[in-house]
């Protein structure tokens, strides 16, 4: 029963206006269909700020750890963050992320299979380009900093957004989705990343 769970597990990943802006597209969704994950659902829009705010504040959570991820990020290099109150930082944060998510059209997709969560946040890469490692996709298109986009007053423009956890991929996935947008279909390599006996191979 656990098995069958994580390999249906769900992560909700959105190409940002600059993925977007940069041609990245394919890239990016190369990396995670490459890897043996399903595409269930995808869409290109244009969104809103309200709608952007409510993404960010699903997990009630978010405002504090974002905000001490931010201070973290700066006292790790030696540098005083701009505020060393979380929510303050995070106030600022979100504010920046109405505008950046809004200003050009972007990708929500819906990838599936197992540990998709741990799987996806691995190619996608820590949230800061500077130090997200070499070989994700953060790490390997982009290379913006705390520092630079707090001193421009903007958001930290990283490519990609992806669900931190499974229990936000689910509430992710319903303020992007409606359930009829979603679709259910075998993907033939699915026996190989998931068979057991891998009996099907040989004539
Ligand atoms: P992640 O996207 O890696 O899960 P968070 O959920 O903490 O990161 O933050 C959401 C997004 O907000 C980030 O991807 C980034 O675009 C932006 N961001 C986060 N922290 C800052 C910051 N201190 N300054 C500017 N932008 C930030
Ligand atoms: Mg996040």
């Amino acid at each position: 029963m656990e098995n069958l769970q994580a390999k249906h597990e769900r992560s909700l990943v959105l190409i940002k206006p600059d993925g977007i802006q940069r041609s990245l597209i394919g890239e990016i969704i190369q990396r995670f269909e490459r890897i043996g994950l399903k595409l269930v659902a995808v869409k290109m829009l244009i969104t809103t700020e309200d709608h952007v705010e409510k993404h960010y504040t699903l997990d009630s959570n978010w405002r504090i750890t974002n905000g001490e991820k931010s201070i973290k990020g700066y006292v790790d290099k030696g540098l005083e963050p701009p505020t060393r109150d979380p929510m303050e930082m995070s106030g600022r944060t979100l504010n920046c992320l109405k505008k950046y998510i809004t200003s050009g059209p972007v990708i929500a997709m819906i990838w599936t299979g197992a540990h998709a969560v741990k799987i996806v946040r691995k190619i996608t890469g820590g949230t800061e380009p500077l130090t997200s490692d070499v070989g994700t996709i953060r790490g390997d298109f982009v290379l913006d900093s705390y520092q630079l986009s707090d001193n421009d007053g903007r958001s930290i423009r990283n490519l990609i957004h992806a669900s931190g956890s499974a229990e936000e991929a689910e509430m992710e996935i319903k303020h992007w989705f409606s359930e009829t947008e979603i679709i259910k279909y075998n993907l033939v390599q699915e026996k190989i990343l998931y068979d057991v006996n891998l009996d099907g191979i040989k004539e």
